[in-house]
């Protein structure tokens, strides 16, 4: 394929981008887009060949099911099956959450191609919020089929620059819609019915809708082991959203013993001169994921660009601090732990 060609869409251009976008799609070609999460690689998914190119491009495994956006709450119907048991819930969540980074697993229709769903009888399915993605998916008709638009394992892009750095010269089109609002993927749940009390909650992704978010609808479970979520959810294999450059997550400081003549970067959460992080070694580099309010959301949104920053450092080794695990920082703890798994 040539050059993998980059349109930016801002209001007067977004028109024209969403219907080349749409039209790409519409003839069976990946397009990457932003979402509010992070640029999704595209494709119809009622079109199992150009589902397949989505897989080809990203060198994902088969087994790896992707995410069906859809672009009104009245499609759902379209992809899924919803049970009566849970369909008031459904609609509560979705009332509450949609267009948003809220991933429902349902059953699914018998329209939505294997390829999509890796063999699996349930549909994991969304309506992203981001204007650009939102235009394409009604412009096109269908449901998009949307995992991250980077290499398989490898860091999650949050801008169209990363997505070219990940597979340029492999998809015919990115979109730009400037950075990703949110900065990691979707959370993701399954929905399991109980007899006069509020459903059960399995949470598969942790992401920027928060568990004390979804506490007023139902009780929050963590799926129980990787093993029971394999299958299902390799977004949770433990070693995911990884730089190339080794990545350390510090919880206890004083366990850090630096090796002579390597060269170390931090990723540090304010990143503030008192820091005992920073003030911990003579770093190569320091970034911050918070550098502004000190927020968990700015971290969230930084996160990605500060790995991919780091990881084109030339370091030996890139530690990261870590952040409280509460709110967003359930998600954000997530990724760095994956990111530093082998
Ligand atoms: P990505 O957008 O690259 O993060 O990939 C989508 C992720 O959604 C997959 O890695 C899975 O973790 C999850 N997923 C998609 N479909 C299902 C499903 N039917 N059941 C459980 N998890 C799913
Ligand atoms: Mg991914």
């Amino acid at each position: 394929m040539p050059e993998t060609k980059v349109i930016y869409a801002d209001d007067e251009e977004m028109k024209d981008a969403v219907r080349e976008a749409a039209a790409l799609l519409r003839a069976g070609e990946t397009v990457g887009l932003p979402t509010e999460t992070v640029y999704g690689l595209a494709a119809d998914a009622f079109n199992p060949d150009a589902v397949a190119k989505v897989f080809s491009a990203k060198e994902r495994p088969s087994f790896d099911p992707l995410i069906v956006h859809i672009a009104s709450r009245g499609d759902l119907k379209r992809v899924a099956v919803v049970p009566d048991d849970i369909l008031e819930t459904v609609n509560k969540l979705t009332s509450a959450f949609w267009p948003g980074p809220l991933t429902l697993i349902l059953p699914k229709h018998a329209d939505v191609p294997d390829l999509v769903t890796s063999g699996l009888p349930t549909v994991a399915v969304r309506q992203s919020a981001h204007p650009i993605f939102r235009a394409v998916n009604k412009e096109l008709g269908n449901p998009i089929a949307a995992p991250s638009a980077n290499r398989f394992g490898s860091i999650s892009p949050t801008s169209a620059s990363a997505v070219v750095k990940e597979l340029g010269g492999k998809i015919p089109l990115v979109v730009d819609g400037g950075a990703c609002s949110e900065g990691v993927e979707s959370t993701i749940i399954s929905i399991e019915p109980r007899e006069g009390k509020k459903p059960v909650f399995r949470l598969h992704r942790a992401g920027p809708i928060t568990k004390e978010q979804l506490q007023d609808f139902g009780k929050v479970e963590k799926v129980k082991s990787i093993s029971e979520s394999a299958p299902q959810a390799p977004g949770q294999l433990a070693s995911h959203y990884a730089p190339r450059t080794p990545l350390i997550l510090l919880e206890d400081i004083s366990s850090f013993q630096p090796e002579e003549g390597k060269k170390y970067g931090l990723i540090a959460y304010r990143g503030e001169d008192d820091s005992d992080y920073v003030n911990l070694h003579d770093w190569e580099q320091v970034e911050s994921l918070s550098p502004g309010s000190g927020k968990l959301a700015e971290a969230a949104i930084r996160l990605f660009f500060v790995m991919r920053l780091m990881d084109e450092a030339g370091l030996d080794y890139i530690i990261a601090e870590p952040v409280s695990e509460t709110g967003l920082g359930v998600a954000i703890m997530d990724r760095l732990r994956r990111a530093a798994a082998k």
